[in-house]
């Protein structure tokens, strides 16, 4: 039962602080928009975290949103966005009015190979998500692999027809300790369909969540021997927090004293620079870029928490981290939430030269610049890099060139 007092602390207090800071201006780039398009989806796999609705919202706002944002790149994701309809329009749309963003869908692959075929000159990535061969895709994701690898051998089968080199295939497994044992056969099985497909695989995030292997240190380092013995031979990459070793790095670095979990081998706290260059457009339409929104979603858990034990301090504490966080020091790169969405930005902000760029900065090579690319310089410059130079994104050549 919520105690009175704390609804009505809430109602006093925390709901107009939140709602001024709602309201306060932080610059975003949205350099990359990530589109959640749709959240319907035929799947219902066990870890998944989208508030599922039954039908497909009208993306006309959305898709209005999205072209005001002008991003370099926009990933699509659901739900599952094939089973939008029109969605070739939408995107040609985006392409011909967003000068032709580096354009990524998510996907399933479980519909009929009607709904990617056509979209596949507009990409220059497709993920498509599979947890195992076997019946370990079934297990997780509710349907057998075999489904997925029909419309990927289609997918192959148009390329090499067309003489396409993108879409650059990659996979998404997420692996749990149910389903990573299964792993070499899914490469392998990969590997002949395509051997340039790309092969990533990552653990559920959020970490707290029970099917995170990061709760699982001895499953954990089981699956990372299994995967450098797949790495001497395979195109395979570990992604987010059983990984990247970037972010954990920063995440031990950074975390301060009284967050530390020793249960947890992800980090709790990180040095977060893209959240002023990505932002998610939601499927009604709404821009939720990660400051403020996700901040103050993050300071309403602590205080609420803080108010639960009657911990009073705490939540002074709270408070002025808050205020810190977005009132005074907005451009603070600080996350408490760690995601690993599109890590490399991170990478490329921080670049000073062009040997330290990540291989994903050719996604941008001649997209940037004018006012706008000028703008994002002079920031970077300013609170993160004072090495930055736009000339170093736009010295090699374009991705599809
Ligand atoms: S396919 Fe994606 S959106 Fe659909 S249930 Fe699975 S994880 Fe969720
Ligand atoms: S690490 Fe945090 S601030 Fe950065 S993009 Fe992810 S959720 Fe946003």
């Amino acid at each position: 039962m919520p105690d009175p007092m704390q609804n009505r602390l809430y109602r006093r207090f925390f709901k107009p602080v939140r709602q001024h800071l709602e309201r306060r201006p932080i610059k975003n780039f949205s350099w990359i928009v990530s589109w959640e398009i749709t959240h319907k989806c035929n799947l219902r796999c066990q870890y998944c975290n989208v508030h599922f609705e039954r039908t497909n919202p009208d993306p006309s706002k959305a898709l209005e949103t999205v072209v005001r944002l002008q991003p370099h790149m926009l990933l699509i994701s659901g739900g599952e966005p094939l089973l939008v309809p029109g969605l070739s329009g939408i995107i040609e749309r985006i392409f011909r009015e967003c000068a032709q963003p580096h354009l990524v869908i998510t996907t399933n692959l479980s519909v009929h190979k009607k709904a990617i075929l056509p979209l596949l000159p507009y990409l220059y990535t497709l993920h498509v998500s599979i947890d195992g061969v076997e019946g370990l895709n079934k297990l997780q994701r509710g349907i057998p692999a075999e489904k997925i690898l029909a419309n990927l051998a289609e997918v192959v089968k148009y390329k090499r027809e067309h003489g396409l080199e993108l879409p650059q295939i990659l996979t998404a497994t997420v692996v749990t300790e149910h389903n990573f044992r299964g792993v070499p056969r899914l490469v392998e099985v990969l590997y002949k369909l395509d051997p340039t497909v790309i092969m990533t695989f990552g653990t559920v995030e959020p970490q707290e969540h029970p099917l995170s292997l990061v709760h699982k240190p001895d499953y954990w380092e089981e699956f990372h021997q299994i995967f450098w013995e797949m790495k001497k031979r395979y195109p395979v990459e570990i992604v987010g927090l059983l990984g990247n070793r970037l972010t954990r790095d920063k995440g031990l670095k950074e975390r301060p004293a009284d967050d530390v979990n020793p249960m947890s081998v992800g980090p709790k706290c990180v040095q977060c620079y893209r959240q002023f260059f990505r932002t998610v457009v939601l499927p009604d339409g709404t821009n939720f870029p990660c400051k403020p929104g996700r901040y103050l979603d993050y300071y309403e858990g602590r205080c609420q928490a803080a108010s639960n034990r009657g911990d009073w301090i705490g939540y002074g504490r709270e408070v002025l981290a808050m205020l810190r966080d977005i009132r005074f020091e907005p451009y603070r790169p600080t996350c408490y939430f760690p995601c690993k969405c599109e890590e490399f930005m991170d990478e490329i902000i921080m670049a000073r030269s062009v040997e330290e760029l990540p291989s994903q900065a050719r996604f941008f090579r001649g997209r940037i610049g004018g006012e706008s690319g000028r703008a994002a310089e002079a920031f970077i410059r300013k609170y993160f890099n004072p090495g930055f130079s736009l000339e170093l994104l736009n010295g090699g050549p374009h991705d599809r060139s």
